[in-house]
């Protein structure tokens, strides 16, 4: 016996299309969650309801080439969907290519529903969408969600792959019975309704998956950084850190150094705090210039920095500490017509094995600062050996 019938499961797709439309637009619109995204994921399911709604109200339908008519449907839902995709995952692709193979297969579908046969729409239609889908799969395989696992790529890439699937076989479907002359047929419509919400319903929790990874993103991205300068932020740092002591209880070596601006409080009272803020911006961005691609840069606060060095024995940290120096010296800030001079002190440190975490050697760079600033400023002080556990 089957568990539903066709006009049932036609009425169910009907309302999850207008009930997920509806809350893309809240999310979208009222909570201005990646609001271009929610308005392509409401356009995606709004154009889905314009042939099931026809199918669903029955023998009024009956006149339309209604099979083309969900084919166009199915193909602009598709491609809304991939722009959507992209939107929510940050990929800077041109939406050109998705503007191409959809108008191409809807002006092929247009000349075949007035030259062809009847069943000629469907199956160019269907090539479109099976590029389209292929094509969203291309692009997760090629990076366009960087920041994602290769699992969670592969559970996104899944109900597109099922989209190509189901509209290969029904192409298949309708090409043989074509070829062999006989009765023009599809796959059975209860296979292809059931198949079409349960594809519908698992693109939708995909995407939605996606806008709450996307919050989760962001929401750690303002804890773990630092407003003004772009450095980590003291919680993204202390992490980065840990993460870095832990590597090196397995054998990988690091350094920190702490850098303090010199006389910071003068520039701010001279030149106003704007300017102090657009030194400490200066700081960051001179210094993470000069350090390699894997090493960190924390504010801890106010002035003061720490940098994480992966790799790095004493004398390469201190080196490194030197360039930071000499880069600063270099190169003034220049603010609202002035050169304003900037110098910084630098303390330099390792870790120690026997140490079961960082904070010990944060302050050994930390007192090795203390001695840079007291021996008269813009220097760098490393712990020697016998200072180091
Ligand atoms: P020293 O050479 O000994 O390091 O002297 P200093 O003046 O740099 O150090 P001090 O700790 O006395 O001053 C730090 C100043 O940093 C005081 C505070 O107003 C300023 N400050 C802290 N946070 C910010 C910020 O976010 N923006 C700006 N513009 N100033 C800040
Ligand atoms: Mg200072
Ligand atoms: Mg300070």
């Amino acid at each position: 016996m089957e568990l539903l019938d066709l006009s049932t499961l036609l009425r169910i797709n009907l309302a999850f299309n207008l009930l997920a439309a509806l809350v893309w637009l809240l999310l979208g619109e009222v909570f201005r969650m990646a609001p271009r995204a929610s308005r392509l994921m409401v356009a995606t399911h709004l154009v889905r309801l314009l042939p099931q709604s026809g199918a669903a109200v029955g023998p009024a339908w009956q006149g339309f080439p209604s099979a083309a008519v969900a084919q166009l449907a199915w193909l602009a839902g598709t491609a809304l969907l991939l722009l959507a995709l992209r939107r929510m995952l940050r990929c800077p692709n041109s939406p050109r290519d998705v503007a191409w193979i959809t108008g191409i297969g809807a002006l092929g579908m247009l000349a075949a529903m007035l030259l062809g046969p009847p069943e000629l729409p469907v199956l160019i239609g269907g090539v479109a969408v099976i590029w389209l889908s292929l094509r969203t799969v291309h692009d997760l395989l090629a990076g366009a969600g960087r920041a994602l696992s290769p699992l969670q790529l592969a559970i996104i890439a899944l109900p597109f792959l099922g989209v190509a699937a189901l509209t290969t076989a029904r192409v298949v479907a309708l090409a043989l019975a074509e070829g062999l002359g006989g009765e023009p047929a599809g796959l059975p419509p209860l296979f292809q309704a059931t198949a079409t919400l349960v594809l519908t319903f698992s693109l939708t929790l995909t995407l939605m998956a996606l806008l709450i990874w996307r919050l989760i993103s962001r929401i750690q991205h303002l804890m773990l950084s630092d407003p003004l300068t772009g450095a980590s932020s003291r919680r993204g740092f202390e992490q980065t850190l840990a993460d870095a002591h832990a590597r090196l209880l397995r054998g990988h070596p690091y350094a920190v150094v702490m850098a303090d601006i010199d006389h910071f409080k003068q520039l701010n009272d001279r030149h106003g705090h704007a300017a102090g803020d657009a030194a400490l911006q200066h700081c960051v961005r001179l210094w993470q210039a000069t350090l390699r691609e894997h090493d960190r840069v924390g504010r801890l606060g106010g002035e003061e920095f720490a940098m994480l060095l992966p790799d790095a024995d004493l004398r390469g940290a201190t080196a490194a500490a030197e360039r930071m120096r000499r880069k600063l010296e270099a190169e003034p800030l220049l603010w609202g017509g002035q050169t304003l001079a900037l110098t910084a002190s630098f303390g330099v440190a390792l870790p120690s094995r026997q140490e079961t975490e960082p904070g010990p050697a944060l302050q050994r760079a930390d007192a090795e600062l203390y001695i840079a600033k007291t021996a008269g400023r813009n220097r760098v002080s490393a712990a020697r050996p016998e200072r180091q556990p």
